[in-house]
């Protein structure tokens, strides 16, 4: 393509909400032919909620929420703003945190009140050997976090998130114009599933490791696949520099955004099909 033509679709890309980073990024956004899209923040909302919450045998509902909130205080995740909003909800104030760490993809850890405590899914739990009854085990859609106190278990959160309203019709929009559509994301298998047939998408990797979202991209890749990759975390930035289009959505992460090719201003899921149509559009003028 001329300058100009690129000049001419970096432009147009701008009304549209799509920051195109440079030429190539309008190139290969062409010859893409599978999406794959990060689930938390970027199908969905990300804005979630806690909808219920059990404590274990010997635990209150108040120290449940105590010891959680406390530790998730320390976090930056957005599992971890959900569980801090309902434990002010009914607590006072929190005890400070000690110690905290994140773990990506699994939870996040601190000393509360002199106690070990471990929130996070029950990935993180099984490698710690905590035990957990079956009841808390059950996957029932919702997000599952786990909660232990000095190597207990202290209860279960559920949390949900909403699915954006513009996805379906974006993933409708994509399968349109002949794209594969897959799902990836660190949560859990049948929280991913209820996602997935809200949105009309049947491949879903689901319980992925930061660290293994970028392997992923390298699988389809590797089987032929030319992949755009479209997410907002921290956790999504290797996979959206090895994808062969990164987009970001703009409100995420520095890492994220900085990873990119493109950058997406509207938080409506539409813009994605648009980014696409946007190159190939453009490019065809200029021929
Ligand atoms: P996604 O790919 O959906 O953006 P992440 O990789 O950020 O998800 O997280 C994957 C999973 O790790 C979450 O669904 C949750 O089970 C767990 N997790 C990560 N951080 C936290 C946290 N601060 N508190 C509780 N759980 C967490
Ligand atoms: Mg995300």
């Amino acid at each position: 393509a001329t300058p100009t033509a690129l000049m001419a679709g970096v432009g147009r890309g701008a009304q549209l909400g799509i920051l195109i980073k440079g030429p190539d990024a309008l190139e290969a956004s062409r010859t893409v032919d599978t999406v794959v899209l990060d689930k938390t923040g970027t199908v969905t909302t990300g804005k979630m909620t806690v909808t219920a919450c059990r404590p274990a045998d010997g635990f209150t509902r108040g120290e449940l929420l105590r010891f959680a909130g406390a530790v998730e205080a320390g976090s930056e995740h957005a599992i971890a703003a959900a569980v801090v909003a309902a434990a002010r909800a009914e607590l006072p104030d929190l005890p400070p945190v000690e110690g905290f760490g994140a773990l990506p993809g699994l939870g996040a850890k601190g000393e509360v009140e002199g106690q070990e405590v471990l929130v996070g899914n029950a990935r993180l739990f099984a490698e710690r050997g905590i035990a957990v009854p079956d009841d808390f085990t059950a996957e029932d859609g919702t997000t599952s976090i786990l909660v232990a106190v000095d190597g207990g278990l202290a209860g279960q959160l559920a949390i949900r998130d909403v699915v954006k309203p513009s996805a379906r019709a974006a993933v409708e929009a994509l399968h349109a114009l002949g794209l594969r559509t897959v799902l990836l994301t660190g949560d859990n298998e049948a929280a991913a599933r209820v996602v997935a047939d809200e949105i009309g998408v049947s491949d879903v990797r689901a319980g992925v490791l930061p660290a293994e979202k970028a392997a992923v991209i390298e699988e389809l890749r590797a089987g032929g696949a030319r992949v755009a990759m479209v997410g907002d975390g921290i956790n999504d930035g290797p996979a959206l520099a090895t994808a062969d289009l990164g987009m970001a959505m703009a409100h995420g992460s520095d890492i994220a955004v900085r990873s990119a090719d493109m950058v997406l201003v509207r938080e409506d899921l539409r813009v994605v099909p648009d980014a696409i149509r946007l190159a190939d559009r453009t490019l065809r003028i200029i021929r």
